[in-house]
């Protein structure tokens, strides 16, 4: 072998994650990389995060998927029983082909030292070009596991990094074997270099936090060929699932994963006209030009020299004109002046403008159509007086706007770019949304005649087209899918080819029919980060990626939002699930609904899901905001967002909460007085 393998060591423990020095594991693990595999190996990196899925994906998937994946990642902790162990689920999530052998090696190793090896989990497979095991947390389990199987290990790094597998094997097993320093003796009775009566703790670390935080549950990030956990449409309804084998997860953790997932904003150079408003600048911009560009007047008047002693007492000659308009103005002399216009450019030495209110015609022109003399009466005149001194606005190289500002539509930020002649801005995409509906008893809502029994009016499509258009995202409308798989997958495909992010709505319940998610695991290969949320309403909902190619050929990832077919809950999750993702897209931050503190204006039952409970929000006499429900709140009800301008986020539990309660509540639309 030439260049040495490289490997990471990841320590799952929230213990660790939150003092390094408790941590035993990596040091000791280090150690049977320099003394068993010395020379093969480097360590490049050793991390620590605590018990958390998401943590340990990330930071997986941050060495796998970049370009200097190492050959090898072996994780140690989190592989117990207990709840808060999670590291084999996230692993597993995120392996792309798994291997039953090195876990069979692993545990055979530890079982003949201990019984108590049964309680460790460990898991074991490729992703990309990378190893990936799973270690106990004990720094000796961990320790036995790894010298089980890193003699061998080189020859499936080489496989997973894509080496030529028949050259690899051409001398056969005993060849292998001898290049690996496995001899006969070692692979019979494994050489442990501890003894026996040691106690094992294959539980991994002491766990000091609460147990259950969040979701300690599967995250999908499958291959769609390998596990699925959407319902095989072909099987038919005998054999779908009966209950949801989507982990039921938390808004909050709902949310981190949108934000995880969705993808970087992209970075376009726009003209600066009514398409801008709504983007944000992906700059720094810079005032090219000073305004005023001239030395202007601010009032209507006449321009003057000051004498030395700013007395202007007297009757002056009018020797011009300056209005605002481009030209050549003759200079002024002292004892001279020149009538001059708001805005207009001061005439060369001129050095103060006196207002037209302080001043008295003397006579006028034989023709009668010219002033000829002024009487001003003014003492103690400044030089500078009533003018704009050029740059005084904005000083040419100024920073005038800053990279992450909006272009808002009332006008501020577009004002100032055209003040100085910003014709184009470099600005973050704003992502285009491709909407579209499902099931076959959706028809449009705009079909004449009465309905046949079953069908339903989509109402869903033009509320959300319209939702996201007001938010200021722009629109493809996909129409409405039928509930058969091609429909569904050339309806998406299409929507892919035309929009930055999907949302669909139907067709994520429990149904026979429910079609999103085999469609989006099993025929566009894409991952469903999640497929329940512990809410009201909005049960259902559904978040996704899928893998796509650019016009340039590049691999990119879109979302999906599968969002219930219920009207209120589609609107709903539209705004607590699908505007942060859209945000992020456009490079707004922070993202999603402004949040504020309310307080009921009634009783409110609580749920035992958190519900988003719609209300109208107004500003009380007193200045306090207050939430009113719009009254019923079943989720098919679409009239439950009849003049809601907020979501009231009503804690689970049970009972109420009282009249005067504070809560939090997100903000959809302007909130008025009473
Ligand atoms: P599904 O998730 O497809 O089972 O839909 C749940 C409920 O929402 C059903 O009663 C559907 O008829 C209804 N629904 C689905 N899509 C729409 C839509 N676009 N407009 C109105 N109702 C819908
Ligand atoms: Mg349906």
């Amino acid at each position: 072998m030439d260049a040495p393998l490289t490997a990471t060591i990841l320590i799952v423990s929230t213990t660790a994650a939150l003092d390094p020095s408790t941590d035993g594991a990596g040091a000791v693990l280090r150690d049977v990389f320099n003394g068993d595999g010395t020379g093969k190996w480097t360590v490049t990196d050793q991390k620590i995060v605590s018990d958390n899925v998401i943590e340990i994906q990330k930071q997986i998937m941050q060495w796998t998927d970049g370009p200097d994946a190492p050959n090898f990642i072996l994780t140690t902790g989190g592989t117990g029983f207990a709840a808060s162990d999670s590291t084999p689920e996230a692993v597993t999530a995120l392996l792309h082909k798994e291997a039953p052998g090195l876990v069979h090696a692993m545990l055979s190793t530890s079982l003949a030292v201990t019984p108590f090896a049964m309680m460790s989990r460990p898991v074991a497979g490729v992703r990309s070009k990378t190893v990936i095991a799973t270690l106990p947390g004990s720094p000796k389990g961990a320790k036995e596991n790894l010298q089980a199987i890193i003699k061998t290990l080189p020859h499936a790094c080489l496989q997973a990094a894509g080496a030529n597998s028949r050259q690899l094997h051409a001398g056969g097993t005993k060849k292998l074997e001898k290049e690996a320093g496995i001899t006969d003796g070692s692979r019979k009775s494994h050489d442990h270099s501890h003894s026996h009566d040691h106690q094992h703790d294959h539980r991994g670390h002491n766990h000091s936090h609460e147990a259950g935080h969040g979701h300690d549950k599967l995250v999908r990030h499958t291959m769609p060929a390998s596990n699925p956990l959407s319902n095989d449409p072909n099987l038919g309804p005998t054999r779908r699932h009966r209950e949801s084998p989507y982990p039921m997860v938390s808004v909050d953790d709902a949310l981190s994963m949108i934000g995880e997932f969705t993808p970087e904003p992209e970075i376009i150079q726009r003209k600066v006209n009514k398409e801008i408003i709504g983007s944000v600048l992906a700059e720094e911009v810079r005032a090219r030009e000073n305004v005023p560009a001239f030395r202007a007047s601010i009032v209507d008047g006449y321009a003057v020299v000051v004498p030395q002693d700013g007395n202007l007492k007297g009757v002056f000659p009018v020797v011009g004109v300056s209005h605002a308009a481009p030209g050549e103005i003759a200079p002024l002399q002292e004892g001279e002046i020149a009538r001059i216009t708001t805005g207009a450019p001061l005439p060369p030495g001129a050095t103060a403008v006196i207002m037209v209110e302080d001043t008295i015609l003397k006579s006028m022109t034989d023709d009668g159509k010219e002033e000829k003399e002024v009487e001003i009466q003014a003492e103690g005149v400044q030089e500078g007086e009533n003018i704009r001194e050029v740059g005084s606005d904005v000083k040419q190289g100024t920073t005038i706007l800053s990279k992450g500002e909006q272009i808002c539509g009332v006008g501020g930020e577009i004002g100032l770019l055209a003040s100085v002649g910003v014709a184009e801005a470099i600005v973050y995409k704003r992502p285009v949304v491709g909407i579209l509906s499902t099931g076959d008893e959706i028809i449009e809502y705009n079909r004449s005649g009465e309905l046949r029994l079953g069908e339903v009016r989509d109402t869903n499509r033009i509320t959300l087209i319209s939702a996201a258009r007001e938010w200021g995202f722009e629109v493809v409308d996909l129409g409405i899918a039928k509930d058969k798989s091609n429909s569904l997958e050339e309806t998406l495909r299409a929507g892919l080819r035309q929009a930055d992010v999907l949302i669909t709505t139907g067709g994520v319940s429990m149904g026979e029919l429910d079609l999103l998610k085999p469609t989006i695991e099993r025929s566009l290969g894409g991952t469903i980060h999640f497929g329940r949320v512990a809410m009201k309403p909005g049960k259902p909902t559904t978040f996704a990626t899928v893998p796509v190619k650019n016009n340039a050929g590049q691999r990119l990832s879109k979302v999906i939002f599968s969002l219930p077919g219920n009207p209120a809950s589609a609107l709903v999750t539209f705004h607590l699930f699908v505007l942060p993702s859209l945000h992020k897209q456009a490079g707004i931050s922070p993202v999603g609904l402004a949040r504020v503190p309310v307080v009921l204006g009634h009783d409110f039952a609580m749920d035992p899901r958190p519900e988003y409970h719609r209300v109208v929000v107004t500003v009380g006499a007193d200045g306090q905001l207050m939430a009113n429900s719009t009254g019923g709140q079943r989720s098919s009800r679409v009239g439950s967002l009849r003049s809601a301008n907020a979501l009231v986020c009503m804690p689970s539990g049970k009972g109420k909460l009282e009249k005067g309660s504070k809560v939090q509540a997100l903000v959809m639309n302007t909130i008025r007085s009473l």
